[in-house]
């Protein structure tokens, strides 16, 4: 296949959950080309309600938030496909993306926003925000004064039960039959802690007619009442195309990147989830915007440098504006269109 054949835009974005999405709509709006390729899916997808977004209340569910946000970065002239990215490769400082197994796009920039997924625990589970819970900044908030369960027996599970007790004063931590790994510091702390450990594993469990969790029943017969819970069994990183483009990795899985989402290989960004940080729907969203402004800054025309400008000579009155022709018509026609609706309402 030779690059004629190939769809050609300034930006791929793979990955369309909040922080690709931010990041496509800041490199649309400020002038460049710009595909999303989005298998579907991931961890916003699941919210089944959103907290901590201001501006959103929180009965809009993750797929309508989602939904929005697409209808708002193709309305601005972004490409938005359904699809999975399973290679990149760089040549010339160029990237060529397979998207469901096609040789398919050409792009000069990629940011990657593959997020990570969960690991789950065995069943029985409640349903996904009805009592698990996988987000302790989004949900604590809703277990004040609740009695709520830990799951795991790592350091992390035994630290996010210590964390709750902020939050109620009736923890529990679940091991489930697992031998604990966490280190003698943490417990320490635990032990000074009144949370009570419970190593049997779940038989059984209850749900109320909201569908919300009730009660886990143990295999030594007792039935310990809960509201919700926390599963700690870590995340798997969808960071294969990072590692196959060469990009720094952490030792958690994580892609190194700096504040403005530049990885290690030049013209390659990540953001969101995939990064280190706070899992947030507001950080990912800040992460992509400013993913998208360095990315501008990076490929924008003008002002041409003085080295340029003795190589190549000023700017021409007909090179102007940079902004794609495609790109400058949806701008226009959005315009207008507003400029029409607010006529309309008045
Ligand atoms: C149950 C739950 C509830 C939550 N509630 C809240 C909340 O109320 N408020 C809040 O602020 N945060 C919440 N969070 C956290 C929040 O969802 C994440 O921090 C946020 O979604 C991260 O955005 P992201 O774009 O990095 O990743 P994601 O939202 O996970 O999106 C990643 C996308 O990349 C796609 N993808 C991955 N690999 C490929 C590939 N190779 N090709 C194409 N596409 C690919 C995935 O399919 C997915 O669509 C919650 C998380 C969970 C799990």
């Amino acid at each position: 296949m030779t690059d004629s054949d190939r769809t050609t835009y300034d930006v791929a974005v793979v990955g369309g959950g909040p922080a690709g999405l931010t990041a496509a709509l800041y490199t649309t709006r400020l002038g460049h080309d710009t595909v999303i390729v989005n298998r579907g899916g991931g961890r916003a997808a699941m919210m089944q309600d959103t907290h901590n977004v201001i501006g959103i209340t929180e009965d809009v569910s993750g797929g309508e938030f989602l939904q929005t946000a697409q209808q708002q970065v193709q309305d601005y002239g972004a490409t938005y496909r359904r699809g999975f990215v399973s290679d990149i490769d760089r040549a010339d400082s160029r990237f060529y993306l397979t998207v469901d197994g096609e040789d398919d796009l050409l792009v000069e920039r990629v940011v990657l926003a593959t997020g990570f997924s969960d690991a789950r625990p065995d069943p029985p589970l409640p349903p996904t925000g009805r009592g698990l819970h996988y987000c302790l900044h989004c949900d604590a908030y809703m277990f004040v004064d609740e009695s709520v369960y830990v799951m795991g027996h790592g350091d992390s599970a035994a630290y996010v039960a210590m964390i709750m007790l902020n939050f109620t004063d009736e923890v529990d931590l679940l091991t489930r039959g697992d031998e604990p790994t966490w280190s003698d510091e943490t417990d320490r702390m635990l032990r000074a802690h009144p949370i009570d450990v419970i190593h049997e594993e779940i038989t059984g469990m209850n749900r109320g007619p909201d569908g919300w969790l009730e009660s886990f029943e143990f295999e030594d017969g007792r039935v310990r009442e809960y509201r919700g819970g926390f599963p700690m069994y870590g995340s798997e990183y969808n960071n294969a195309l990072a590692a196959d483009l060469g990009c720094d990795l952490n030792d958690d899985g994580t892609v190194v990147a700096d504040d403005h989402g530049r990885t290690s290989v030049d013209g390659v960004y990540a953001v969101g989830d995939l990064v280190q940080g706070h899992n947030q729907i507001p950080v990912a969203m800040g992460q992509g915007a400013k993913a998208g402004i360095a990315i501008h800054m990076d490929l924008r025309p003008f002002p041409r440098s003085v080295e340029e400008i003795e190589a190549r000579g000023p700017v021409d009155a007909d090179e102007v504006p940079g902004i794609s022709q495609s790109l400058r018509e949806t701008a226009r026609a959005f315009r207008e269109a507003e400029a029409a609706e607010s006529a309309a309402d008045d």
